[in-house]
């Protein structure tokens, strides 16, 4: 199983999960989430992992999973 070590220094440590699993594609209900994200230090590292997995659910390194998926479609345009 995969370390990861950058999970250490993660804003959203202790912090009540749900907010991060919205239970809607309304973009109101991603925002606390979103916002923790923006002042995580981790937040690309999260984001690469959550891109790498190809999580479905839940806010990781601020995005959602439509916008994860909208970055995975850019991507592979642009390879
Ligand atoms: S970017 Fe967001 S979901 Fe990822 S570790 Fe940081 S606070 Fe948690």
């Amino acid at each position: 199983m995969e370390t990861l070590t950058w999970r250490a220094q993660s804003a959203c440590a202790g912090i009540n999960s749900d907010i991060f699993y919205p239970t809607s594609e309304d973009e109101s209900e991603a925002r606390e989430a979103k916002a923790i994200c923006n002042a995580c230090p981790v937040e690309t590292a999260c984001l690469e992992y959550a891109l790498t997995q190809r999580e479905r659910e839940g806010i990781w390194g601020g995005t959602t999973e439509r916008e994860r998926r909208r970055i995975l479609r850019h991507r592979r345009k642009s390879a």
